[in-house]
């Protein structure tokens, strides 16, 4: 054979098996935008070869099966940072600091409860409850915080802590987990917020975060939960250095506890922020992987309702897309956040400016409350609400805050 035939052979089986791929690609894609079920290496093959709109175009159709309505929501919520204080020191945190630095702070009731009202004030409906592991903070500080709360504002819904702070309060308390979960629930806690669980393969989460409970063991902690009656999220990080196979594995990881207890009510993926941190690193999950994960997460995921897309990681521009990647949900409208910002996330956004960009995106904006229930549907522009007191972060750790020393 001469050297022109034998390139031009092999140029025909190039082809022939780039064809072969798309065909196999092309039957999955619609597979599951049919609702048929993907195993990982079938996600997996969508998300590093799929190309890009037929991915989204996938999800977005069950998306659109799923929300014939064509709404997507949003939450007005708070997210009170409780305490700095940690002894856990994951590498890729910008928000702890050690038992007895001179920065470290915990708030005391009187300004938790000052921030719930302020939250009131503004139209919240959720609180978040998210702090460092304290070892000086028991059971019996978050049961009182708890009630606290839900004996001034009882309107509010209390989506706070994690499988995380479970572990940790049971270590500190010398309770079980099933222990735990009750009295935080006994005390006034609605549902599980989805942190913590990072990454959950367990080679790349020992490497951002040893001194973390193990991936297994938010699962399990979790699965105890849903057991118990207690719903959920779930998180991902993406963008600490895990390789493609690890992205799935997470999704995997949650699919399997989900399939048992149907538990989690919604998956929200958003990307490592890289500064004041000592993992530090650029950002290594980039926009189009990140809408990527997105859409292969609403097809893996036949068995969780909520899709998030994350403007505040993301930017707004992102959050928008990720409505066509089959996001029906741009999270919270967040009237405090630390962690993230703490580590360089600097997207804002007001009400009318995060009901602009759903209603951008084609779709029907409506606020919703904790459990997907759409508390106002904005179907009309011309009732849009008008109270620019409503954008995120109206306080962050960069303000003066009211602490008693840790
Ligand atoms: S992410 Fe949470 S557990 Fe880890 S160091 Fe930060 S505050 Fe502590």
């Amino acid at each position: 054979m001469t050297d022109s035939a034998a390139s031009a052979r092999a140029a025909h089986i190039l082809a022939r098996k780039l064809a072969g791929v798309s065909r196999a690609i092309d039957q999955l894609l619609a597979h599951a935008a049919d609702g048929g079920r993907i195993e990982p290496d079938e996600a997996l093959a969508l998300y590093t070869e799929a190309p890009l709109h037929a991915l989204g175009e996938a999800a977005d159709t069950v998306r659109r099966r799923r929300y014939p309505d064509n709404i997507a929501t949003y939450i007005i919520e708070r997210n009170i940072n409780y305490t700095n204080v940690c002894v856990t020191g994951c590498r890729f945190c910008a928000f702890y600091r050690p038992p007895k630095h001179p920065e470290a702070w915990t708030h005391t009731d009187e300004e938790i409860l000052r921030r719930c009202g302020e939250a009131v004030e503004l139209g919240g409906t959720q609180i978040m409850l998210q702090g460092g592991h304290n070892p000086e903070l028991g059971i019996e500080w978050y049961e009182r915080v708890l009630a606290a709360i839900k004996d001034r504002y009882p309107q509010l819904t209390l989506h706070a802590l994690g499988a995380s702070e479970v572990v940790h309060i049971a270590k500190t308390s010398g309770l079980d987990h099933a222990a735990v979960i009750n009295r935080l629930r006994a005390a006034g806690l609605d549902s599980f917020a989805g942190a913590g669980a990072e990454i959950l393969a367990s080679r790349p989460r020992a490497a951002i975060a040893p001194l973390k409970e193990s991936g297994e063991l938010w699962l399990a902690v979790m699965e105890i939960a849903h057991g118990l009656g207690m719903r959920s999220t779930a998180t991902f990080m993406m963008g600490t250095g895990e390789t493609n196979a690890e992205r799935i594995e997470h999704l995997r990881l949650i699919r399997d506890v989900q399939d048992r207890t149907g538990g989690f009510r919604a998956f929200i993926p958003w990307t490592y922020q890289p500064e004041n941190n000592r993992l530090r690193g650029h950002t290594q999950a980039t926009k189009l992987e990140y809408l990527r994960m997105v859409a292969t997460a609403r097809l893996f995921f036949d068995n969780i309702a909520h899709q998030q897309g994350s403007w505040l990681t993301t930017g707004k521009d992102i959050g928008q897309l990720s409505l066509h990647f089959g996001a029906d949900d741009l999270g919270s409208l967040m009237l405090e956040e630390n962690v993230v910002s703490s580590a360089g996330a600097r997207h804002r956004s007001g009400l009318a400016e995060l009901i602009a960009l759903i209603r951008g995106a084609g779709r029907v904006p409506a606020q919703r409350d904790t459990r997907y229930r759409h508390l106002v549907v904005h179907d009309d522009p011309a009732n849009d609400p008008t109270d620019d007191r409503v954008h995120s972060h109206i306080s962050s750790t960069a303000l003066a805050v009211t602490a008693a020393p840790a």
